[in-house]
């Protein structure tokens, strides 16, 4: 079977031309290693030039910050579940891996002195929770594009070899659990390729288009998980999803918590500035797990605004047009496009809309893949390493802070580089392909060539996403989830039924949502087990039948495994690396 598929040779192989990934592939690019990135699309299309409002560093250039705050902000938005270790790690790089990208020519805004210019953002505060910070470094409504940008031209520079519109299928792994590469189709031809890694790097962004109102691209389709799950690794903290606040009502297209950074405020039908009641210190910008629940509370209790009742409103009108056009331009395009409004004289209708993963594939602060060994150890998989929003390192824990992915993106691609050149590739060899490395993807794909099943991709797909809609939103109850369960574990039946007609090779976009559906289901499946399991409310896991957070017993990661729909569960790492532990106490802004 194996001499069938050519076989590439590279001593990383990156899946994946987000921020993480190029990221990580600049740092081996340019130590000489030989790199190569896949992505189903152009590299400077992948989710995160989507990202608007800015990343996180406690640079202090407009007030004064340090990255002390910033980890305590971080441990407690991310309500105790976050790794302390990682967030230490994560908030005292921050200011290094900005200032890099200064260097490398990212066009941050800046301040009349020249130093890069900083926003307000939710949850990050200066001593300790007393006021707001302004720790978001910002290029006006589009950091991401800019960073993405930035890295991609820099990976051009330093021979980074690209292979795009080519989708990794699944992981290759040896006897001993070694990975070894990966199975990718050439989607502009639909021919089969191994590429072999001495190290292989997962960078596959998030899966929000497992529900059906998303922020997402439509790529992020959970491709890293599902594939991780497929080789039977474990997938951890898959219950908690972030919803974002400000989603466009009835479109999704996101409106960033920047809006509310630069003096944006949410109003109910009343014209009340509600979040002064929820979260008196930080009102508008208290961390999104908590804004998400007060909207869907207004909404509930009859103070939702529009014919049908079902949004609050974004009023950004006080801030001026001058100071919206300068430092929120696309949000200005966005709230004409999609709600047919003109920002500088109308508020925005805006609804919790689903944004990002916490969870992931379970990693160290080197990014390396770890599973459980023995009880309470780990053990880390050879050769795999996870960054971004596809792994857990757990700097977010229950719930993430805005600015605080693009900084992990960076903070942890970075280290994964480090680590891997530190392990000295150039003097190792590839280890031996095992005979049979493809031979559960060819099953897969003739399984899937010769179906004869009556089911339509799309319409599996959309049932998927209405049912995480319905049973897995900001708010949760047992009979919720039960039923969700039910739900997609019919609806992962109805995965293995789905045919589509047209058999041809050359860029058949339907063979490829045929492949990605294969992933949503796994990521679903995982989300919804997660849910149904955890009997506590924690971060964005509310659950209206156990309304506190639990810590004596639930104080812990899940990991969730595919074969046998099975979970486990590993003790959060509470001892920061130099200081003291952030001991758990009630999270109130
Ligand atoms: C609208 C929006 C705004 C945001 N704003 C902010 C913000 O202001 N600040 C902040 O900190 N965070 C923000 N976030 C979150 C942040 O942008 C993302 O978490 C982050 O960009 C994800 O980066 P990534 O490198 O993990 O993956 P992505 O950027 O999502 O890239 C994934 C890559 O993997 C590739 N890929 C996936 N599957 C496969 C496969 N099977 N084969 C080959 N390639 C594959 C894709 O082609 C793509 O290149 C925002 C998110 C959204 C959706």
């Amino acid at each position: 079977m194996k001499s069938s598929i050519p076989t590439r040779r590279f001593d990383a192989v990156i899946v994946g031309a987000g921020g993480s990934g190029m990221r990580a592939s600049l740092q081996l690019a340019e130590a000489g290693l030989n790199v190569a990135v896949l992505s189903k699309v152009f590299p400077t299309r992948s989710h995160t030039v989507a990202a608007q409002g800015g990343i996180g560093a406690s640079l202090g250039n407009m007030s004064e910050d340090n990255w002390y705050w910033h980890m305590f902000d971080t441990v407690k938005g991310s309500d105790y579940l976050g790794d302390q270790d990682a967030i230490e790690f994560m908030c005292r790089e921050a200011p290094k891996v900005v200032y890099e990208l200064e260097h490398f020519g990212m066009p941050f805004d800046r301040n009349a002195d020249g130093t890069i210019y900083q926003r307000p953002f939710g949850g990050h505060t200066a001593n300790f929770g007393e006021k707001p910070v302004q720790r978001a470094c910002a290029a006006a409504d589009r950091t991401g594009h800019a960073l993405l940008h930035t890295l991609y031209q820099r990976n051009v520079s330093a021979r980074t070899q690209f292979f795009v519109e080519w989708m990794a299928l699944d992981i290759i792994r040896n006897e001993e659990g070694d990975v070894l590469g990966v199975i990718a189709l050439e989607m502009e031809t639909g021919e089969l390729m191994i590429l072999e890694g001495k190290t292989t790097i997962f960078a596959t962004g998030g899966a929000g288009r497992i529900w059906a109102a998303s922020t997402n691209a439509f790529i992020n389709t959970g491709d890293g998980m599902g594939m991780a799950a497929r080789a039977g690794l474990p997938l951890e903290d898959m219950e908690f999803w972030q919803f974002h606040p400000t989603g466009v009502a009835g479109a999704g297209v996101l409106i960033t918590e920047g809006v509310r950074g630069e003096g944006g405020i949410l109003v109910n039908s009343e014209g009340e500035r509600f979040m002064e009641r929820y979260a008196p210190t930080l009102k508008d910008l208290a961390p999104r797990d908590f804004v998400s629940r007060s909207m869907d509370q207004e909404i509930k209790e009859g103070r939702g605004c529009g014919p049908n009742k079902d949004h609050v409103m974004l009023d950004l009108r006080h801030i001026g047009a001058e100071t919206i056009e300068k430092r929120l331009p696309s949000i200005l395009e966005i709230a004409h496009k999609f709600a047919n409004v003109d920002a500088t004289k109308e508020p925005i209708p805006v609804v919790p809309t689903i944004h990002y993963q916490m969870g992931g594939i379970p990693t160290n602060i080197h990014g390396q893949v770890v599973v459980p060994k023995d009880g309470n150890s780990s053990a880390v998989v050879n050769g795999m390493y996870a960054i971004g929003e596809c792994a857990c390192v757990s700097v977010h824990g229950a719930n993430r802070l805005g600015t605080n992915s693009l900084l992990d993106l960076l903070v942890f691609g970075r280290a994964a580089g480090n680590h891997i050149i530190a392990a000295d590739l150039k003097s190792q060899e590839h280890k031996p392909l095992p005979a049979n490395a493809a031979d559960k993807t060819l099953a897969r794909l003739n399984a899937l060539e010769n179906s004869s099943g009556t089911e339509k991709v799309q319409d599996v797909a959309n049932a998927i996403r209405s049912t995480m809609q319905r049973y897995c939103g900001v708010f949760r109850t047992d009979e919720l989830l039960q039923q969700g369960y039910k739900e997609i574990m019919t609806l992962a039946e109805r995965c293995k039924h789905v045919s589509f007609k047209d058999k041809s090779k050359v860029f058949n976009t339907a063979r490829v949502e045929a492949l990605e559906l294969d992933n949503l289901i796994e990521t679903a499946k995982a989300t919804i087990t997660s849910a149904a399991a955890r009997k506590e409310s924690r971060g964005a896991h509310a659950h209206r039948d156990f309304e506190h957070r639990d810590d004596e017993n639930w104080m812990k990661h899940t990991l969730w495994y595919s074969e046998g729909n099975r979970l486990e569960y590993k003790p959060v790492q509470t001892k920061p690396l130099t200081v003291d532990t952030f001991k758990p106490k009630p999270r109130t802004f």
